[in-house]
């Protein structure tokens, strides 16, 4: 038995084989050739060679047609590199002379470019080595195809094990066969515990290195709650991780009394309590803990389910669905966010530099405005069966949300024109996640119909720390005196502006929090539906002044560590003394 620590990333316990998943890699074996296999050699690089330039060429075209030209220019010069003179000529030659298989030849070819491109050390070169690769990696895989063998089904239920995991990989598992994940890389407010916590699937992430080594099959204990994974657990430790699991369902049980309260102080303050949503199946689990709403679908995830964009008959189909389901409760549609460690290659968001600083949210809606027009007019359309809301990600200032909000204007206009029915008057909001909206959250509340914090981004990018990088995750402070005092500034914002301002960061889902969220005004948090009956909990036994109080003397503080040594006390305090009306869990 090996016991390894890594970061909490989403509670429960798991115990099961594991299984590694592994993004494919192409391996390139070099094999001599005899002098009457050369021109065998020369027909397979061709035929991987047209192999590629088909594939190429289907997905020049489909981005072309669904995100415009200049996205789709990025694989016309690889399509270029494909028919260089220089590639071919080295390749055949290296055939022809070395004796040696194509791929080896190829592979040689290309790794000579980019030694050049390389030694010429001009900046502009770097992403003509970036097409390289990938030119590279798809004509490698398309000498595989002749002899790859498709995986063996998975039928097991087992713990996924995976140095990281990318969301459009996570969404796209089996959710019935996966007991948990662990992952080298990752914190937790990185997308793949967010998911995870979602779907209630225990995690560990951050474990460097240990995940990915696991050998396949290896029995493993997870317990998200405190970030453990063991190895080949003695029966003892076994059989204490399954009772727990045990408890932990009865102890949840045991707050369904909660579900059809209202989240209201005893000094009559109402908290909207709404879940965060990725996938349509974690709706009826929401509803069934007392959820008043969703105050943050993530369409990307419905996007990474699928292979190919989804049409507008599509979403509207997909987005109505909810809208029915939820039966006259609120749900806001967050447009598309990709980039940053939501990273899909079919919608041609890159891996880049410094991603989460790059090419991502609004940023990608706004230059991509077919893609993003068909999403809004979607939204409207599907809001004529029901309550729905449109917001905006990673707004930076009023320039974005104007150029947004002109996009809906067209939206509705072309609607109307058409005769088609859609919520005319949808409210129309903005994420507050990034420091600069933030900052000019009161120019911004007097343009949009409410906001809602994303506290992850906003202290990822607040306090600059990367939050899927485990070396920085000991940064991610809520309770750092910038952020509170981001918060109430945009609550104070957006109340003067006479809207409403919600929270749907993870700081929504810490119970030890909830006090502190009341204190600063919220009026929804939003937050992974396990977590609400107790955040309710909380809100129903704390007075709305005395929460403010707390916010006050927290505000007076000067450093992380002082705020959360004081709440830590302050709710063991208030834990002892507490007259038990309801339920304690
Ligand atoms: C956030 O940043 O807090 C947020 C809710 O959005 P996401 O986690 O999808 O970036
Ligand atoms: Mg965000």
């Amino acid at each position: 038995m090996r016991e390894f620590s890594g970061i909490p990333a989403a509670p429960g316990y798991a115990v099961g084989p594991v299984r590694q998943f592994r993004r494919a890699q192409v391996r390139i074996q070099r094999r001599s050739i005899g002098p009457d296999e050369v021109a065998g050699e020369r027909d397979r690089f061709e035929a991987a060679v047209a192999h590629a330039r088909r594939e190429l060429t289907e997905l020049r075209d489909k981005l072309a047609r669904e995100l415009g030209h200049d996205e789709a220019a990025i694989l016309d010069s690889q399509l270029l590199m494909l028919e260089d003179e220089l590639v071919w000529d080295a390749t055949l030659s290296r055939i022809r002379t070395q004796l040696v298989n194509a791929e080896a030849a190829f592979a040689k070819a290309i790794a000579d470019i980019v030694l050049q491109f390389n030694g010429l050390q001009e900046q502009s070169l770097r992403e003509r080595i970036a097409d390289l690769r990938d030119l590279e990696d798809r004509v490698q895989r398309a000498f595989l195809n002749e002899t790859a063998v498709a995986e063996p089904p998975w039928t097991e239920a087992a713990v996924v094990a995976a140095r990281d995991l990318v969301p459009s990989e996570t969404a796209a598992l089996d959710r019935d066969l996966v007991l948990g994940f662990v992952t080298d890389e990752g914190g937790s407010t990185s997308h793949v515990a967010i998911l995870a916590r979602s779907l209630g699937i225990p995690a560990v992430c951050g474990l460097g290195g240990v995940a990915s080594q696991l050998p396949a099959g290896t029995t493993v204990a997870v317990d998200g709650n405190v970030g453990r994974l063991i190895a080949e657990p003695d029966p003892e430790t076994r059989d204490r991780l399954l009772t727990l699991k045990q408890q932990q369902i009865t102890v949840s049980r045991k707050l369904d009394y909660l579900r059809d309260l209202p989240a209201e102080t005893p000094d009559g303050r109402r908290v909207r309590m709404a879940t965060n949503i990725e996938l349509p199946v974690e709706l009826d689990e929401a509803l069934a803990r007392g959820a008043e709403g969703v105050g943050l679908l993530r369409t990307e995830y419905l996007y990474f389910q699928h292979r190919d964009i989804p049409s507008e008959e599509d979403q509207v189909k997909l987005y109505t669905r909810v809208v029915q389901r939820l039966a006259g409760r609120p749900v806001v549609f967050r447009t598309l966010d990709v980039g940053g460690d939501k990273v899909s290659d079919y919608l041609g968001a890159k891996r880049e530099y410094n991603p989460f600083l790059g090419w991502r949210g609004i940023r990608f809606s706004l230059s991509n405005l077919g893609l993003f027009k068909t999403q809004i007019r979607a939204v409207y359309r599907a809001g004529a069966a029901g309550p729905a809301h449109l917001m905006f990600p990673m707004i930076t200032g009023v320039e974005e949300l104007r150029a947004a909000l002109a996009i809906c204007e067209e939206a509705r206009a072309e609607l109307q024109r058409e005769g088609r029915p859609y919520a005319a008057d949808m409210p129309v909001g903005i994420m507050v996640e990034t420091p600069s909206a933030a900052a000019v959250a009161d120019l911004l509340a007097r343009e949009c119909a409410f906001m809602s914090i994303g506290s992850n981004d906003l202290i990822q990018y607040t306090l600059a720390m990367d939050r899927g990088n485990r070396r920085v995750s000991y940064l991610y402070r809520p309770l750092h005196p910038a952020i509170l005092r981001a918060i109430r500034h945009v609550v104070d914002a957006g109340h003067a502006a006479g809207i409403w301002v919600g929270l749907c960061g993870e700081m929504g889902s810490e119970t030890r929090l909830a006090e502190v969220l009341l204190g600063l005004g919220l009026d929804e948090i939003s937050m992974h539906s396990a977590a609400l009956p107790k955040i309710k909990q909380v809100i129903r036994w704390t007075a709305f002044s005395e929460a403010r109080r707390v916010v006050d003397t927290l505000l007076e503080l000067a450093t992380a560590d002082e705020t959360d040594a004081w709440l830590a006390a302050y709710v063991a305090e208030r834990k002892r003394s507490r007259e038990p009306g309801e339920t304690a869990s």
